[in-house]
């Protein structure tokens, strides 16, 4: 079996889930969008493949990873909102002065559109402040999709709500 360094630190970066063909090509990254499963480990898990509106996610079996048709994708964010494991993010580097990153949140308070927030990396590491810009709700767990510093877009991973 290879060796992956998430195994170890349970935190996986680019380089992994680039090898592991969970991260999206550099132009569709750029095209708008798209989904991030970090999703690495066979676990018997399909709910986002059901979900996914357009068909996107599909899975040789219940332990295999996800693969993403990455064209399909429109970026809705509906598997965000149903993964049990916290690990669908959507994220759009298409803009020139900000990148866009959704994320699951399950804490209190809420977010709400135009607060600033504490952006976090894969490590909870503070990496920034950005801004609210769309929450919505499926089941307790908030879909948010946060503006952030440009560049940072493959980097954050969770927000933290200051109040
Ligand atoms: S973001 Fe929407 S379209 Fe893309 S994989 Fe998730 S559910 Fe499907
Ligand atoms: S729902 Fe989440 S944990 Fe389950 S297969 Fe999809 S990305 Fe992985």
């Amino acid at each position: 079996m290879e060796k992956y360094r998430f195994r170890e630190t349970g935190i996986i970066d680019l380089s992994e889930l680039e090898k592991l063909g969970l991260m999206p090509p550099r132009e569709r990254l750029l095209k708008g969008p798209v989904v991030v499963l970090e999703c690495p480990e066979e676990i018997p898990c399909n709910i986002c493949v059901p979900f996914c509106p357009v068909k996107a996610i599909q899975m040789e079996s219940i332990i295999a990873l996800p693969r993403v048709l990455w064209d399909k994708c429109t970026g809705c964010g509906v598997c965000v909102a149903v993964c049990p494991g916290l690990a669908a993010f959507v994220v759009d580097l298409s803009k020139p002065d900000a990148d866009y990153v959704t994320v699951p949140h399950e804490f209190l308070p809420v977010p709400r559109p135009g607060d600033t927030v504490v952006l976090l990396n894969r490590r909870g590491e503070v990496v920034g402040e950005g801004l609210v810009v769309r929450v919505w709700e499926r089941n307790k767990t908030y879909v948010v999709t946060v503006k952030t510093p440009k560049g940072l877009g493959l980097e954050v991973r969770a927000i933290w709500v200051k109040k």
